[in-house]
């Protein structure tokens, strides 16, 4: 069957969902509600459209990969206003994410030939006669959940990485999301019209779910960690793999002799930039004891400028989703009421979708400010004796996606000692923005990575090829190997392995 022949099941028009502006609550577009039977001819018609994709090679799809990157970034402003509408984050913050999803994208297409093409691997003694080689196929189509909190730079994540490694995608963006997520294919269907491999599907949970159920190859699940355990459970019935990049509640050290004005600088954007919002923001913040007063002094300074609003002054946009509100708000009241304070913020700056800045200190440890990820622009101060005790604290979380660190001297050997999927020193967040370092997290934070080389790994799956040079001088795998042949296996196991005490 040719590929103008492959036949695609017919779909009902499917019922609409609307999606509201988080700072209004008005109307602002509605979007197919796409079910069971859409989701499926979507991944058969990405099915169809992969083999072409693949026999492209890497640098072709490259250079069609650098063409959807170019069309973004020309595409970039009327994005970024996309981005503000949906999710009500300020357009100068959707700009920088755009600009930053794209560094990994351009990385993705300009390396996925290094990094996944056939390479000669070394034989050993035993197998001297093989000529081995490696290489990393791509697994075939890719289903692509995203959140809406980073609606670009999160699913060009997995999009870029699956794409560039030569699979076909469905995408299925958040209901919160889904016009962010409809321009970015748009942006591919342009650019490449000639390789139909990025497909979108809209819709609530009950999309994703049909995507997992769908027979694709692998599930790029990013969002909370309560919603990814139960992609996991609908995945394992068919054995689809999964890549779990999950929540967090991420921490910030500041040892003795950190800077003290940078480290509070990235407190305060950690915590509260994309109001708060964000998987690796950070929501617990441990300062060595000598030094916390001044910290905090520096924290309550560089807060108490940022507002949460729509208009243009405001530097964090409305809460997104309307039943998180209460979620904060929850986590500050049992804070207040297990005898933290809020030196900044607190209850009664809750206005409708716009939560103000709330800093809070003196909140026991198992609070569900210090437990439970929050996703509001919140954060606990907690004074401690010594990095042990802060080191300590980090990990105790059931969260291990990211930390910070802000030390002069200690700052690498503190860093060796954190449990989590990127560590940055003196800096916030750097690791997620250097395109040759994966991104993810560690226990309930999820597995598998976005970015870099094992970002590019996760959408294929390693083949071993071997090709005999010459016959073994030891015939082994046979039923004629000889008494000689079993003496020479015993004196070789002994010469290579038995003398290790
Ligand atoms: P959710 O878990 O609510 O949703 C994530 C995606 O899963 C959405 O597209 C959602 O659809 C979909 N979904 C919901 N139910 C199902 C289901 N049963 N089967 C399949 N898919 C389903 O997360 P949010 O969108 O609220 O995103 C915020 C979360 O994402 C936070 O926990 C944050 O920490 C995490 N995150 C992690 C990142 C990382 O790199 N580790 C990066 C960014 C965010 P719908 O929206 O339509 O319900």
């Amino acid at each position: 069957m040719t590929k103008a022949q492959v036949r695609l099941p017919k779909v009902a028009t499917p019922p609409m969902f609307e999606v509201c502006d988080p700072a209004t609550g008005e109307v602002i577009a509605s979007y197919p509600e796409h079910g069971v039977a859409d989701v499926t001819a979507a991944v058969a018609a990405a099915r169809a459209a992969a083999p072409a994709w693949v026999a492209l090679g890497f640098a072709d799809r490259g250079r069609l990969l650098d063409r959807w990157r170019g069309e973004i970034a020309r595409g970039a402003d009327t994005l970024a206003r996309l981005m503000n509408a949906e999710v009500g984050k300020p357009v100068s913050d959707a700009r920088l994410e755009i600009v930053m999803a794209l560094q990994h994208l351009a990385w993705a297409s300009k390396n996925a030939g290094a990094v996944l093409g056939r390479r000669r691997m070394p034989s050993d003694l035993m197998t001297i006669n093989q000529a081995a080689t490696l290489e990393y196929p791509p697994l075939g189509v890719v289903g692509v959940i995203g959140p809406w909190n980073y609606p670009v730079f999160t699913p060009l994540g997995s999009l870029s990485f699956a794409l560039a490694a030569g699979n076909a995608v469905v995408f299925k963006p958040s209901e919160f999301s889904p016009g962010v997520g409809e321009w970015l294919v748009r942006a591919f269907e342009r650019a490449v019209p000639e390789h139909p491999v990025l497909r979108l599907v809209t819709g609530s949970g009950a999309t994703g779910a049909a995507l997992c159920e769908s027979g694709v190859d692998k599930i790029g699940f990013t969002g909370s960690t309560a919603t990814g355990k139960k992609v996991m459970a609908a995945c394992a019935r068919s054995l689809t793999p999964v890549l779990m990049e999950c929540g967090g509640k991420d921490a910030l050290v500041v040892d003795v002799d950190a800077d003290l004005d940078a480290a509070a600088d990235a407190a305060v954007w950690g915590a509260l930039s994309n109001a708060g919002q964000t998987c690796l923001g950070v929501e617990r913040v441990y300062v060595h004891e000598l030094v916390y007063d001044q910290f905090l002094d520096r924290v309550l300074a560089a807060a108490k400028d940022v507002r949460a609003g729509s208009d243009a002054g405001a530097k964090i946009g409305p809460i997104t989703m309307p039943s998180q509100v209460a979620v904060i708000r929850a986590h500050i009241e049992d804070a207040l009421e297990r005898g933290g304070r809020a030196v900044l913020g607190g209850l009664d700056t809750f206005d409708s979708q716009f939560v103000q800045p709330t800093i809070l200190v003196d909140v026991p440890e198992d609070a569900l400010a210090v437990t439970e990820e929050t996703f509001g622009p919140t954060m606990t101060i907690a004074k401690v004796d010594d990095m042990d005790q802060a080191v300590e604290l980090v990990n105790a979380s059931r969260y291990h996606l990211g930390v910070t660190i802000f030390a002069r001297r200690r700052g690498s050997e503190i860093a060796g000692r954190i449990r989590a999927g990127g560590v940055a020193v003196n800096a916030f967040v750097a690791y997620a923005t250097i395109p040759t370092l994966p991104l993810g997290g560690v226990g309930e934070s999820g597995f598998g990575r976005v970015h870099g080389p094992d970002g590019l790994r996760e959408f294929t799956y390693p083949k071993a090829v071997t090709r005999q040079r010459f016959p073994s001088p030891l015939a082994l795998t046979t039923f004629a190997r000889t008494e000689f042949t079993d003496r020479i296996v015993r004196v070789l196991t002994t010469l290579l392995h038995g003398r290790i005490r």
